[in-house]
């Protein structure tokens, strides 16, 4: 067994565990984590400093899980798949959902409905029907590989999805979606490194939410993609009590920098059954984000997006910094002074 599947099995996966470690009671997280699939492993388990804190609120279940009244899928995920476990929704790129397991299962994930689930139709079977799809599918360039985390797979499994995406000629680009340099470091091992640098043009959106997950392994897992010549990107997602402050987001965005990573996106949460608790308003990561621009390297500064419902896709939300008064352009810096711009007559 290779060492990173070991450090995995050592996950806490049961309220007792929680219980005994932190003196919660287990009889308030059993029918949540009925539910909802639990697993923290010991990396990420050893952030948490405090009950309710930002790492603690990210894994432990909470019973406001099961209050929630919102639909389990309001981005139509399951009607844009043209086969099992492929998302289709844009023209030019397909999501994969290639594993549905993660090393922890995040509370607040918006694929709540399917993560910890047993992949459906074997994975054997879909994988050739998603394969035979992209392949007949010439419009299709740019695949994201997803789940769950495409990860948790094993090297071999995840080598043989490269290699078949590679043989088809329009696929340009491969991007992996994965939570492991935060949940599981350990899994990002050189040999891994050594099987992605083979597959290139490919690139890795990773996942970080808190500073706090920014530690050495976190960091030491990052520098061996990056020098795999793997392009780093992150995905946050705006979580109440987790990151909705601008100087918490703030120092997140510029550690992310720090190593090697590039803030791509800061998610508005979406609708899903089971993550009300975590939601913000709009305001919230409008405000977050005047926070950042310009006080802070462009690079630290990603674009705040909701993605519409029912699979109307990624909408970037823009601090209202231009608007046009005669031919005059009234222009807001980050400070807030207005600056007047006029297009030059041509
Ligand atoms: C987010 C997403 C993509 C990728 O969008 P980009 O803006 O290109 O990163 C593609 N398909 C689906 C269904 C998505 O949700
Ligand atoms: S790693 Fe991603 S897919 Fe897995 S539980 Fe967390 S948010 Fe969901």
């Amino acid at each position: 067994m290779e060492s990173w599947r070991r450090r995995l099995a050592e996950s806490i996966t049961t309220p007792e565990e929680i219980a005994e470690r932190f003196g919660t009671d287990p009889a308030l997280l059993a029918p949540v984590a009925r539910r909802y699939p639990l697993r923290i492993t010991r990396h990420y388990l050893g952030l948490i400093r405090s009950v309710g804190d930002p790492i603690w609120r990210q894994c432990v279940p909470d019973p406001q899980e099961l209050e929630d009244d919102q639909l389990p899928d309001p981005l139509d995920e399951e009607r844009l798949s043209p086969v099992p476990g492929l998302i289709h929704r844009y023209p030019d790129r397909v999501v994969w959902l290639v594993s549905n397991e993660c090393a922890v299962y995040c509370r607040f994930c918006m694929r709540k409905r399917r993560v910890g689930c047993p992949l459906r139709g074997g994975d054997g079977g879909t994988m050739h029907e998603a394969l035979r799809y992209i392949a007949e599918t010439p419009q299709i360039r740019d695949i994201i590989l997803s789940g769950g985390d495409p990860l948790l797979l094993d090297d071999e499994h995840l080598e043989q999805i490269l290699a078949r995406l590679r043989s088809i000629p329009h696929v340009e680009i491969v991007r992996i979606g994965t939570r492991t340099p935060v949940t599981l470091p350990e899994r990002i091992t050189s040999r891994l490194c050594r099987m992605l640098r083979r597959y290139h043009p490919l690139y890795v959106n990773t996942h970080f939410n808190h500073p706090r997950e920014i530690t050495p392994e976190a960091a030491r897992a990052c520098a061996r993609l990056a020098d795999a010549g793997i392009p780093l990107g992150n995905q946050t997602v705006l979580l109440r009590g987790v990151n909705d402050d601008p100087a918490v987001m703030t120092r997140l965005m510029q550690r992310l920098l720090a190593i090697r990573v590039r803030p791509y996106y800061l998610h508005q949460m979406d609708l899903v059954r089971g993550t009300g608790h975590f939601r913000t308003t709009v305001w919230t990561g409008i405000s977050i984000m005047e926070g950042l621009r310009g006080h802070t390297s462009g690079m630290a500064t990603p674009y705040y997006v909701i993605d519409a419902p029912e699979g109307k896709g990624k909408i970037p939300i823009l601090p209202d910094c231009a608007t046009l008064q005669g031919d005059t352009w009234l222009l807001r810096n980050y400070r807030g002074e207005t600056i007047k711009y006029r297009d030059p007559v041509g």
